[in-house]
């Protein structure tokens, strides 16, 4: 592979708000008292579109790895042949599955009007944990390439940690759920 890598992804900032005016006319929601619950309506999309960016990603850094393992030959046959290395695409194969499928049906049920809150942080927690792993495995998979940024993979591993970050970490998407599976229990 050539260095047709970029080594960073898109220019991050800290944007900073001190004593501005926001005109009545741009309160979210339109009504006080009804921005928090606008402004989580939004999050649940953001957070399917989200997952599904990190069903995207990992299918790219498997793709890559799977195509790595093909052409890497190591005591006298392609590393795609150990079933050690196998293992690893399998299992993020199967997880990549799984998310793409989550997402599907989160996206189904908000386009049929439903409420998604619990699936839209399923989904988001889900696929962003899986991007981690596939992209950690596709790193093992590489051996020490997978650590060079001539190669491609450093950068997504370091690139898909933001997943499990923003659109709210994966503690407050844990949050969500369980403060929806209680509350659904009581009725
Ligand atoms: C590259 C990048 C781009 C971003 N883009 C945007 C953007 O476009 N728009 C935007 O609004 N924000 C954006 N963010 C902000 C992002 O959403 C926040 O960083 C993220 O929600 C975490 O909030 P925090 O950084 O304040 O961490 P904190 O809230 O300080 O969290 C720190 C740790 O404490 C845990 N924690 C916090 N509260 C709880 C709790 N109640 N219970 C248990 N654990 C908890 C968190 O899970 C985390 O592990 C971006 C961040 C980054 C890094």
């Amino acid at each position: 592979m050539t260095k047709r890598w970029a080594k960073k992804g898109a220019h991050t900032c800290d944007v900073m708000f001190d004593n501005v005016r926001v005109p009545a006319a741009n309160l979210i929601g339109g009504q006080e008292g009804q921005g928090f619950k606008t402004a989580m309506k939004v999050l649940e999309k953001g957070r399917i579109h989200l997952a599904a960016v990190c069903v995207g990603v990992a299918q790219r850094i498997l793709d890559d790895a799977l195509r790595y393992a093909i052409d890497r030959k190591q005591f006298g046959q392609p590393i795609a042949e150990f079933q050690l290395v196998q293992a690893m695409l399998a299992d993020s194969k199967a997880e990549l599955y799984a998310a793409e499928c989550m997402v599907i049906d989160a996206a189904r049920k908000r386009d049929e009007g439903r409420s998604v809150s619990t699936e839209a942080s399923c989904c988001k927690m889900f696929a962003s944990e899986m991007c981690g792993r596939v992209a950690d495995r596709a790193v093992q998979i590489l051996g020490g390439a997978g650590y060079l940024s001539e190669y491609g993979i450093e950068r997504f591993y370091r690139d898909v940690r933001l997943f499990r970050l923003y659109e709210g970490t994966t503690q407050i998407q844990q949050i969500i759920i369980g403060r929806n599976m209680v509350r659904e229990a009581r009725g």
